[in-house]
């Protein structure tokens, strides 16, 4: 029995897998923004993940935002979690339950996730991007995660998508691709088109209500998004894309115009059109699926 968990900014999410793959509904419980906040609820989750598992658990996984020492299991400079730098994740996980745990960084947890129970199920390259809070991406070949020398995999969020965008990236530059198509950067093109939103998760109501200025600013969004997973094509010559993140549950809404600028930017290279460009059926469960891979 297993227990994979995906840590992230504002959630711990887990659930419990078997050998043959069967997992348990997910449980998310909010993550304090302390250091002590964090580990109570970690340890609070395993347990009740374990109980709920009813047979003795062999191993842990954790996905989670970075950077972390994926050997040391020490947190580096989390971006999003500043409270948890330093923090050994590994050695309290080791201290509190007597296993070393099998970490990933979440985006490429999500990316194997993909391709083991989601939108890519069963292929062995694929391209994989988390759109949310940031923008994750996760490369993989041969069925496994190509990190090129990185750690972590590469950061194609904080590939320059150009001028014009003002807000500063988490790595502190502008004109990341992170900062053209993360959950603040489809909000910002919502309220251009005119509509003033508390909460981005409000704009779902206008979109099912077909008002004109939000399906036009998803299809905007779908055209950045679009421009940039042609570029990522070309750099790496894989066919096979997934979409997983909060973002991902817009998708009705903006992949005809992601797939139309795709078309359109290699009309005159057709032989690196995607033939896939498909959504994960639970942008919640990529990451733990692609522990529960690593598990396996
Ligand atoms: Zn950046």
């Amino acid at each position: 029995m297993f227990v994979c968990i995906d840590l992230g900014g504002n959630n711990i999410r887990g659930t419990w897998m078997d050998r043959s793959g069967r997992s348990g509904t997910p449980i998310a419980l909010y993550r304090p923004r302390t250091l002590d906040g964090t580990k109570k609820v970690l340890e609070a989750l395993i347990r009740d993940l374990s109980k709920e598992a009813r047979e003795p658990v062999e191993k842990i996984g954790i996905a989670s935002a970075g950077p972390l020492n994926l050997t040391s299991g020490v947190y580096i400079e989390p971006t999003n979690m500043p409270e948890l730098k330093g923090f050994d994740l590994s050695g309290f996980i080791k201290e509190t339950f007597g296993v070393t745990p099998v970490l990933e960084n979440d985006a490429q947890a999500s990316a194997l996730g993909e391709i083991f129970q989601g939108s890519l199920k069963g292929e062995k390259d694929a391209l994989v991007f988390t759109l949310g809070t940031g923008l994750g991406s996760g490369v993989i070949v041969s069925g496994k995660i190509w990190r090129g020398n990185l750690e972590a995999g590469p950061e194609l969020g904080h590939i320059y998508l150009g001028p014009g965008r003002k807000k500063r990236c988490g790595c502190g530059q502008v004109g990341c691709a992170e900062t053209w198509l993360n959950a603040t950067a489809l909000h910002d093109l919502v309220r251009k088109n005119g509509i003033v939103l508390k909460s981005l998760k409000e704009v779902r109501i206008h979109l099912e209500q077909k008002d004109e200025k939000a399906l036009k600013a998803l299809d905007q969004y779908g055209k950045r998004l679009g421009l940039y997973l042609s570029q990522m094509v070309s750099v790496f010559g894989i066919k096979k894309i997934g979409l997983s993140g909060g973002l991902s549950e817009l998708s009705p809404y903006f992949l005809q115009s992601a797939r139309y600028t795709i078309n359109y930017r290699l009309a005159s290279r057709p032989w690196l059109l995607p033939d896939k460009l498909a959504v994960t059926p639970d942008p919640h469960m990529s990451a733990l699926w692609g522990m529960g891979y690593l598990l396996f």
